[in-house]
Formats: C-alpha cells, structure tokens, sequence
C-alpha cells in the first residue's frame, strides 16, 4: 500500500511537472522540426530547475531498476514441479530471520534394508510466522525491491532481501547441513 502510493506520488510529479513545462518546450515537437544543439541548450537554459528535477526523477528510477535486478538475482529459483510427500518422519518448530517456521523432514536411510540414517532432507517449510502470535506474516516489496513482512494481528515487522522462498530454502539448506555434518564419517 505504502509503496504503491510511492510510485504514485512520483509519476503524479512526473505528470505535475510536464503540465508545468512552458509551451516552448514542446514547440519543437510539434513543429517537427530538426532538434538542433542550441534549441536544446536554450531549453536546458531557461528551464533548468525543471531540467533538474526530470533527470532526478530519471536517475532515482534507474537506481531502483539497477538495486531490484540485484535484489531478484539474489533470489533462489522456484522449481518447475514440487514433489509431494504426505508422510513426514519428523516436524519441528524453528526460529530463523526473526521468525517461526515449521519444518517437515524426513530421514535418509542408507538402504531401504537398515536402519541407519545418513542425514535428513527437508521436505517441507512453513512459515513465516509471527515471533509474538504465530500468525502468517504477509509480503509485499518496498520501493526498491526489499522484501517487507507485516504481521496482520499484532503489526511486527521485518525487511530483508530475500523473499519467502528464499528464506525456506535457506532453511532448508541449513538443516540438511546441520545433520550432514552431525552424520560426517571422519
Ligand atoms: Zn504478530
């Protein structure tokens, strides 16, 4: 909501300011003449304040292009298709980036014949939920591209780079390590 009114305010001053630009700045254009260098200087001239302000505008959007690629290559690839398992050895109650998470796992028996555990994937990752209420914390991206988690009842709230799938997968990730190192033959 924020950020959409963000992106409102400024195209509503993009708009302000050519509703603003004296006619001469668009003579040219309708003359369809050829845009020579001194026609274009005269504008610069007479009008640098507007000048000024429409490249700012210009620089801060191409700012925000540059940060939200960087941001989205930091994020895990979704895979095509998700296998699913309905059954789960084990489930655990985490907390991780300032939130609760429920983690499904299951063991990874060495052979279907013995019992011995060679470590554990993960199969499933719940979550966010709120630290205070376990509530579901809602995402939306800020201005440049953050990752932004509300909690809907009690309002706490956290910014990060990555977005929710990232988060589980780093999850993921970290548990799998955990028990591979555990379960390491030396
Ligand atoms: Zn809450």
């Amino acid at each position: 909501m924020k950020s959409a009114l963000r992106d409102f305010s400024i195209s509503a001053l993009a708009s302000i300011f050519i509703a603003a630009l004296p006619p001469s700045f668009f003579q040219f254009i309708h003359l369809g003449k050829a845009f020579g260098f001194k026609e274009l200087s005269n504008i610069i001239v007479n009008n640098t304040f507007l000048v000024s302000w429409i490249l700012l505008l210009v620089i801060i959007l191409v700012i925000r292009k540059l940060i939200r690629n960087k941001i989205d290559k930091m994020q895990a690839p979704v895979p095509m298709f998700f296998a699913f398992t309905s059954h789960y050895d084990a489930n655990d109650d985490i907390d991780f980036y300032g939130f609760k998470w429920k983690v499904f796992m299951n063991a990874n028996r060495t052979s279907s014949y013995t019992n011995d555990i060679s470590g554990v994937s993960v199969d499933r990752v719940d979550g966010p939920y709120c630290k205070n209420d376990y509530r579901e914390m809602k995402e939306s991206r800020t201005y440049f591209g953050r990752y932004k988690y509300k909690c809907p009842k009690c309002g706490y709230k956290n910014t990060l780079f990555k977005n929710s799938w990232t988060l589980e997968s780093d999850i993921k990730d970290e548990i799998e390590a955990q028990y591979r190192k555990q379960t390491r033959v030396k």
